[in-house]
């Protein structure tokens, strides 16, 4: 058997183990600073004893490890355990036409890694909005997959690399019967996907907080800043209604475990938006 039928051996860089990810959002930057943009954004915040710093290093010295739980079907959640920075999970999509990492985390080791490449490896990686873009550029690398975020929020980029794709516009397929679209809830680039093959066949949208699932999972909501409370703006909120109209699905997949509305998913959007719009005096 030739080396070439073996599965690859995913290993993080040692770059990427020492490059600095902010202890606070979790991403991580090409090179020391003093300062993490994301965090001075006003939807962010700075953690209270100022700007710390972390690297992949520490956390699996910390005795960090990466977790797997099956989120719905054909969807599995990828975490870590402690959980890193925000805390959001990330989303592997199993797709016969390849995997799709939805979002990110802060935190990749080569178990973890192992783990995803025994469950098929990461075709793309999408991402929705820069609070959750972790380590994503090691993520693309140690699985040699491009990493989808929208032009708007080029410049939030910590860990710029030429396999991240840069897509603009509103809607952007990335495979069969999986569709980016630029619901700009949250942030100007803030994406949501459409997966229109899931296993039950009744379509399924992946959200990150640019459509929160709230705690009761019949709804979400459309924040501006969720740590700051800051409301989003509706004229905002009307093209996201727009944009997500056409495609059909039961399932929203929100940012943290378990927060999943498991049906009439895009009723649940749209009476969430009404509800919102009619709280804020439209
Ligand atoms: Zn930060
Ligand atoms: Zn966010």
């Amino acid at each position: 058997m030739s080396s070439s039928d073996a599965a690859p051996r995913r290993t993080v860089s040692t770059a990427g183990l020492r490059l600095p990810i902010c202890a606070t959002c979790g991403v991580q930057y090409a090179g020391p600073r003093d300062d993490c943009p994301v965090c001075l954004d006003e939807r962010q915040y700075v953690g209270w004893e100022g700007q710390q710093w972390l690297t992949l290093e520490d956390l699996r010295a910390g005795g960090r490890h990466g977790r797997l739980r099956e989120e719905g079907p054909g969807v599995v959640g990828v975490g870590a355990e402690p959980s890193v920075a925000v805390g959001q999970r990330a989303l592997l999509i199993r797709a016969p036409s390849g995997n799709v990492l939805w979002d990110c985390v802060g935190y990749l080791d080569d178990d973890l890694a192992a783990r995803i490449e025994e469950l098929g490896g990461i075709s793309a990686i999408a991402v929705s909005h820069p609070h959750f873009y972790g380590v994503m550029t090691e993520w693309g690398r140690v699985f040699d997959a491009p990493v989808y975020v929208h032009a708007a929020d080029r410049d939030w980029v910590g860990r710029p690399d030429p396999l991240i794709e840069y897509w603009s516009g509103d809607t952007h397929p990335i495979a069969p019967g999986m569709t980016l679209i630029n619901a700009g809830t949250h942030f100007a680039g803030g994406t949501v996907l459409h997966w229109a093959s899931d296993p039950e066949g009744r379509g399924a949208l992946f959200s990150g907080d640019i459509f929160m699932v709230v705690m009761d999972r019949r709804w979400v909501s459309f924040m501006y800043s969720i740590p700051n409370y800051i409301p989003e703006r509706p004229s905002t909120i009307r093209r996201a209604l727009d944009l997500v109209e056409p495609f059909a699905f039961d399932r929203i997949y929100g940012a943290f475990w378990g927060r999943v509305v498991t049906e009439d998913g895009a009723g649940a959007v749209r009476r969430s938006a009404e509800r919102y719009l009619r709280f804020v005096g439209e």
